[in-house]
């Protein structure tokens, strides 16, 4: 049978995700190899995982590595229900950011956002995070109106 590797490498490294059992923020994890030894090199190739060869059951994989694993596996995993919502798209460093804020006052953020349209706080169907300079901009739709919108969040130590 003739198969697309590059589709084994992404499956595969949606489990990855699933195995991972060290996490270091910032420099990737471990998660058990217990994988197919040409995927887990063509993995290794692609600079996702350091290399498998070794007696150690587990593989290390890098930043890179973790972060396109977790997307993966919200991809092809995620219940439905989940998958409606359109996950956000965040640079690393705005995800950074955004990860600093308290869960409540992130709740507040994107449920009072202005709308230039509907001229209250609306809100927000967020879709993609990214840092400019030391801000971070949020971008999405109105949820009333559907029209765009967007909320900078100011450095946090200002
Ligand atoms: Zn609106």
């Amino acid at each position: 049978m003739n198969y697309d590797e590059d589709k084994i490498d992404d499956c595969t490294l949606a489990l990855l995700y699933l195995v991972t059992h060290e996490r270091h923020e910032g420099m990737g994890a471990r998660a058990w190899k217990g994988f197919d030894w040409d995927t887990l090199n063509r993995l290794h190739d692609k600079g996702y995982l350091s290399n498998p060869i070794g007696r150690a059951k587990s593989v290390g994989i890098t930043e890179e590595g973790f972060l396109k694993a977790k997307e993966l596996f919200e991809r092809y995993f995620a219940k439905e229900e989940e998958k409606t919502i359109p996950l956000p798209k965040f640079t690393p460093a705005a995800k950074k950011r955004w990860g600093q804020v308290p869960v409540w006052a992130r709740k507040e953020i994107v449920e009072a956002v202005w709308c230039t349209q509907c001229r209250i706080g609306v809100p927000l169907l967020l879709r993609e995070g990214k840092m400019i300079g030391r801000s971070l901009v949020l971008r999405g739709t109105c949820k009333k109106c559907g029209r765009e919108v967007a909320r900078v969040i100011e450095p946090a130590d200002e």
